[in-house]
């Protein structure tokens, strides 16, 4: 007999949401322990640097959570509320608002709040727990292994269902050996190396474009934040997270370009200093911040995991590729994913089948509520990465403002398949790649969202829809590559 029924490795925000929606749909019913490598005392974090994130969600997806397993998120783990993000173009003259209403969340106190509500509902803790791999019978996962930090000595828990969310590194989902399906690694070119401060400071110029007390600001721009964007996300009338995120090859693009050589670092604080409306920022000392306000991690922006579940494990969160590819935004994700995943397990363990097939239903459900649109978004982010600012300008000007923003604020591909019609008069070669690129995005995207939609009812299906769908990738990755040169 497995000792619990569900362990959750990595008591993150993806992992506590999932324990417990899993106790909500289950009423509460079956044994659920969460493993951490932290301590008690400072749950959920990332790494050593802390709970490093630009801390904004959308109220949408908390929203999501709250109605159907009835968690609540207030204040304190709420710091501040918004009314949208604004997104600058590199010059400045235009701002896209998407994403509408949000919250600036605590990340440090937000996993205590969790737990305590997880332990409220009956949910166990395993705290200081290094996990290596997964437990496997008959080609079955079947428990979690790995070094009790406490103790130096081994640990090994069984039980019928692994959630692995344990993050971006996800050693679970980089060793898994039962499945051919789940995607292993990541490419390089995927991830973001991204950095942020929590600081107070003391009004400068007042500039909405660069401090907004009730908006969430990103600003595009190649040479300060090359191939990622920077972000000044306010968490009152004078404090901030501030910070940016770069792909790499994009930075050494951009290096070789200006004959600079800069980190993510240098950058962030370069970004800091030339921000007109914040002047003399510190770090926050704040006891809520105090372990957090300052730091470098990484995010993937791609599309989630192919395959999200095998025997016995699921993954959630950034372990699966979450956030989306577009801003990088892996807590909305993590809440709906987390949300919807608690109820396919429940049934999973009611109908006793904890196999692949048994568990296969998260992969359509997810994709329904809301992985149909991140393909088509990771080939949009390609396309922009290789853009200049002058194109980023023109296009986010001339295209992108002149769009129905419903799709924007939808999160989904915008629709450019009109660029150029409609007596749109495009001048100049340079501006006639940005609608090309833009206008093809679109029409990938329309097939991307329709094969999604046809993703395999059970697994038998799935090497012919994976195939197919890797096919159309590498060819549209490859035209928008053209696109920049
Ligand atoms: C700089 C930056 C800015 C961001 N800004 C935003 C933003 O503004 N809005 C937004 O929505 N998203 C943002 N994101 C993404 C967001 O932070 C993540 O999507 C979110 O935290 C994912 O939660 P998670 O629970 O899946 O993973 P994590 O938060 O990484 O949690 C994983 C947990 O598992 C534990 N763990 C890992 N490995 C092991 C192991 N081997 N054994 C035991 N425990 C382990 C970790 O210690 C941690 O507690 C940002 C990310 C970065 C890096």
């Amino acid at each position: 007999m497995a000792d619990y029924d569900v362990i959750v490795a990595g008591g993150g925000l993806a992992g506590t949401v999932t324990a417990q929606a899993i106790s909500y749909y289950s009423n509460q019913n079956i044994r659920i322990l969460v493993v951490d490598r932290n301590s008690e005392f400072m749950p959920g974090r990332k790494s050593l640097a802390g709970w490093v994130c630009g801390d904004a969600c959308s109220k949408e997806a908390v929203d999501f959570m709250a109605e159907r397993i009835k968690v609540n998120w207030t204040r304190p783990e709420i710091e501040h509320d918004v009314k949208g993000v604004m997104a600058f173009s590199p010059d400045k003259k235009t701002a896209i608002p998407f994403d509408g209403a949000g919250f600036m969340l605590n990340r440090q106190i937000l996993p205590e709040t969790q737990n305590k509500r997880c332990k409220d509902m009956g949910i166990e803790f395993e705290y200081e727990i290094n996990l290596t791999g997964l437990v496997y019978q008959e080609g079955q996962v079947v428990g979690v292994q790995g070094i009790d930090n406490k103790t130096r000595q081994a640990f090994k828990h069984t039980s019928k269902i692994v959630v692995d969310a344990t993050g971006v590194t996800s050693m679970l989902r980089n060793g898994l050996g039962n499945s051919t399906k789940v995607e292993k690694r990541i490419d390089r070119r995927d991830l973001e190396s991204t950095g942020r401060y929590i600081m107070h400071f003391e009004p400068g110029q007042r500039d909405l474009a660069e401090f907004d007390p009730d908006y969430c600001i990103i600003h595009l721009d190649q040479d300060i934040a090359p191939g990622g964007y920077g972000w000044v996300f306010p968490k009152g009338d004078s404090k901030v997270n501030i910070g940016l995120g770069v792909e790499k090859s994009m930075l050494d693009k951009r290096n070789k370009r200006l004959g600079k050589k800069d980190n993510v670092e240098s950058l962030m604080k370069e970004y800091l200093h030339r921000n007109v409306a914040i002047r003399d920022a510190r770090l926050s000392k704040e006891p809520q911040d105090i372990n957090n306000n300052s730091g470098v991690f990484q995010v993937s922006v791609r599309r989630q995991n192919d395959c999200m579940v095998s025997g016995g494990y699921v993954m959630v969160g950034d372990s699966a590729w979450m956030p989306k590819p577009i801003d990088a935004g892996g807590i909305g994700p993590a809440l709906i994913a987390g949300t919807i995943l608690g109820s396919n397990i429940a049934q999973a363990l009611e109908a006793d089948d904890t196999s692949e097939a048994g568990l296969w239903r998260y992969n359509l459900d997810y994709i329904r509520e809301y992985g149909y649109k991140t393909a088509g978004l990771e080939l949009f982010r390609r396309l922009v990465q290789q853009m200049t600012n002058k194109q980023i300008s023109y296009g986010m000007k001339h295209f992108l403002g002149n769009l129905d923003v419903e799709s924007i604020s939808k999160g989904e591909h915008p629709d450019f398949s009109g660029l150029g019609k409609i007596g749109m008069i495009i001048r100049g070669a340079m501006n006639k790649t940005v609608a090309d690129g833009l206008r093809y995005t679109s029409t990938q995207n329309q097939w991307l969202v329709k094969h999604y939609n046809d993703y395999p009812k059970d697994p038998s299906g799935f090497d012919e829809w994976s195939k197919a769908l890797h096919k159309r990738l590498g060819e549209s990755f490859a035209k928008v590559e053209a696109f920049g040169s």
